[in-house]
């Protein structure tokens, strides 16, 4: 089963994959956690990235692709994976079908999470992450940057591009760049659209019964 999240920063697609990845065992391929992965690597290149994040553009597509088509050959993915953050634009989205017919492989489920954009500003300007699992904390529950993780050892922490302005800018880019490909997949009969922002196991739910296995 192979699954593409599609939505606006914010919208839940990173929550929604890890249920699937915890139910299922589908492996995700996150672009943007790849990307922080190299950031956090402190090579040239994770330099380079680091400032076209901080700015909330996108990086090269080409560097993309080559680290979403490694991750789709990888023997972990051969019986599916979900795409989380990739395509992000027309040509990724028609780079991604060329890689996928080459491997007779193809996209069962695209889903897209709308939600309003106050609803994604203020999500992205609370979110909280944690240094050292994957807990994802927000601001409006109480939590705050320096906070000890309610799950593992580590602290608490706000993604640099998660600020105001930059958030802005994304959703900005988003609508640029990412909105396009709603319709390629529309057009393709592949696209379900959810309502989200609100609870996320409400939309779990109805995640579990598209995709129905
Ligand atoms: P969000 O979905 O909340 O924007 P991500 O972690 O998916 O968060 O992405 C963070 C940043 O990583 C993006 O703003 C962009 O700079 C970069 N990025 C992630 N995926 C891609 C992609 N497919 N193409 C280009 N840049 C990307």
């Amino acid at each position: 089963m192979n699954i593409l999240f599609l939505g606006a920063p914010g919208c839940g697609k990173g929550t929604q994959s890890k249920i699937l990845i915890e139910k299922y065992g589908i492996p995700q391929i996150s672009t943007g956690d790849l990307l922080r992965e190299e950031m956090g690597s402190k090579s040239e290149l994770g330099e380079k990235i680091k400032n076209i994040m901080a700015k909330g553009e996108f990086v090269d597509d080409k560097l993309v692709l080559s680290l979403v088509s490694k991750k789709i050959e990888s023997v972990e993915c051969q019986s599916g994976f979900i795409l989380d953050g990739f395509p992000r634009n027309l040509s990724q989205a028609e780079s991604l079908d060329t890689l996928l017919d080459g491997m007779s492989k193809s996209i069962d489920h695209v889903l897209f999470i709308d939600v309003p954009d106050e609803v994604l500003i203020k999500r992205c300007t609370g979110r909280l992450l944690c240094d050292t699992c994957d807990y994802i904390g927000n601001k409006d529950r109480g939590e705050n940057v320096g906070d000890a993780c309610p799950v593992a050892e580590g602290t608490l922490y706000q993604r640099e591009d998660d600020e105001e302005e930059t958030v802005r800018n994304r959703l900005d880019v988003f609508k640029d760049q990412t909105q396009p490909i709603i319709e390629f997949y529309e057009e393709k009969g592949t696209l379900k659209r959810l309502i989200g922002g609100n609870d996320p196991n409400l939309l779990a739910s109805k995640i579990a019964k598209i995709i129905d296995i």
